[in-house]
């Protein structure tokens, strides 16, 4: 889904930016990897196909409290503003920033059709920054 999408949207913006679309993939597939660090983070073991196990599950049995728990760190507003304010000076993390944008579009239609609802709101509004900065800054200085 992801994939067809950015593919449309690399072969539209190819004539101008040539190679530099393939980051578009970068921002628009990439993304997702924050899943597998999530339930890294969360069950501490880093393992995709339990990640994938653990994301389709939510949405089979439309687990929202989990899926609204859930902090994926390149899913959220400040990952958004950080890679847009680099986006502002280097055309490949424009790119990204496109593929991101794009992306969390698809995420948000996505999840309104999941969950037959307005949660994708609760993904994004968490900021990565406090979440990172909780986890690694604060618990290494106990
Ligand atoms: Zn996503």
């Amino acid at each position: 889904m992801h994939f067809i999408i950015t593919a449309i949207l690399a072969a539209t913006l190819y004539p101008f930016y040539n190679w530099m679309v393939a980051f578009l993939f970068v921002g628009a597939i990439l993304v997702d990897s924050d899943h597998v660090l999530w339930y890294w983070f969360k069950h501490k073991q880093f393992s995709p196909t339990k990640t994938f196990k653990y994301c389709t599950d939510i949405e089979k049995y439309s687990d929202i409290k989990e899926y609204k728990g859930a902090i994926m760190i390149f899913h959220t507003w400040d990952a958004l503003l950080i890679s847009f304010i680099i986006a502002l000076f280097s055309n490949i993390f424009l790119m990204i920033f496109i593929g991101l944008a794009v992306h969390l579009i698809c995420d948000f239609l996505y999840s309104y059709k999941l969950f037959k609802g307005f949660n994708f709101q609760y993904l994004f509004k968490k900021s990565s920054i406090k979440f990172l900065w909780k986890k690694y800054i604060l618990t290494t200085k106990q």
